[in-house]
């Protein structure tokens, strides 16, 4: 359903970011690619790519804190293809710690990977979109930008902040066949997950099925994890023409946390 549509997904190097990635590919759309890592993992990423879904992928390794690559990486997406009709702002940063104890450049670190990032890919992507007539923005926020939770002060505020963004840029792009929207997961399963399963495990003395249960999913009341073939499914839904009347939406995928 994404033929020859050609996406931009940031921070899709892993987790929700790479599973968005490759729901597109296989939907048909060609996607450039954004993040950190080790050279061969990014590659075989790409490869691995072409080779499920006969996409054509691109990679950009546009620090997110940093306006002129975040301009670099659009204008790759341009010249290569020639056009962008989806745009994800999916890179992100997590910290946990008492607000007052946050160190500062922490605080702006989160806010700059996870909302001015947003800010800059959008302003430079909606020429493209405007001109070719049409275009797809989602932004990954979280269930955090919907409700608080002690500990998560910069991250909450970005995640809040990136839902107000999702709602004026709707309504200023609403008559240009452009949607903007944000979906807010709850707890995913990415490889961080199982790590921080281990680690929880260790530091509470519980076994793996509690620290799931009453640690990490002690606010998601459905007590399961999405997983990424899920965001990315509800992505590639968002992106495509029949989503065409959604827009300046903050979707919950969250088992329920944002219900209560
Ligand atoms: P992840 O750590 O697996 O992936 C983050 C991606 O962002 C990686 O590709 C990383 O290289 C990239 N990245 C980090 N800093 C960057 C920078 N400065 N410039 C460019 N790329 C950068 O994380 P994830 O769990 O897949 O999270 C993806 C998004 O989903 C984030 O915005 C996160 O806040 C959001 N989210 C995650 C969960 C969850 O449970 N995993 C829940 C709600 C929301």
């Amino acid at each position: 359903i994404l033929d020859g549509k050609v996406a931009l997904v940031t921070g899709s190097t892993s987790g929700i970011g790479l599973g968005i990635a490759r729901a597109f590919a296989s939907a048909g759309a060609s996607v450039v690619i954004n993040g950190f890592g080790k050279p061969e993992e990014i590659n075989d990423s790409l490869e691995g790519l072409q080779r499920e879904t006969g996409a054509k992928s691109i990679y950009s390794a546009a620090d997110m804190t940093k306006p002129d690559e975040i301009a670099r990486m659009v204008n790759l997406a341009l010249e290569t293809f020639g056009r962008l009709d989806i745009l994800v702002n999916n890179a992100g940063i997590f910290h946990v710690g008492p607000v007052d104890q946050v160190p500062v450049e922490k605080w702006d670190a989160v806010l700059a990977i996870n909302l001015s990032s947003a800010f800059h890919t959008i302003r430079l992507a909606l020429p493209a979109m405007r001109h070719q007539g049409g275009g797809r923005i989602i932004n990954i926020a979280s269930a955090l930008a919907l409700v608080g939770l002690p500990l998560t002060s910069a991250y909450a505020a970005a995640k809040h902040g990136i839902v107000g963004l999702t709602k004026v840029v709707a309504l200023e792009t609403a008559e240009q066949t452009i949607t903007c929207n944000a979906i807010c997961p709850g707890n995913v399963w990415t490889p961080l997950a199982e790590a921080h399963i281990a680690e929880q495990a260790k530091t509470h003395g519980l076994p793996r099925e509690e620290v799931i249960r009453k640690v990490l999913l002690a606010e998601q009341p459905n007590k399961r994890f999405a997983m990424v073939e899920e965001i990315g499914a509800f992505a590639t839904f968002l992106a495509s023409d029949a989503a065409a009347s959604i827009t300046g939406a903050a979707l919950p995928i969250d088992g329920g946390w944002t219900a209560h």
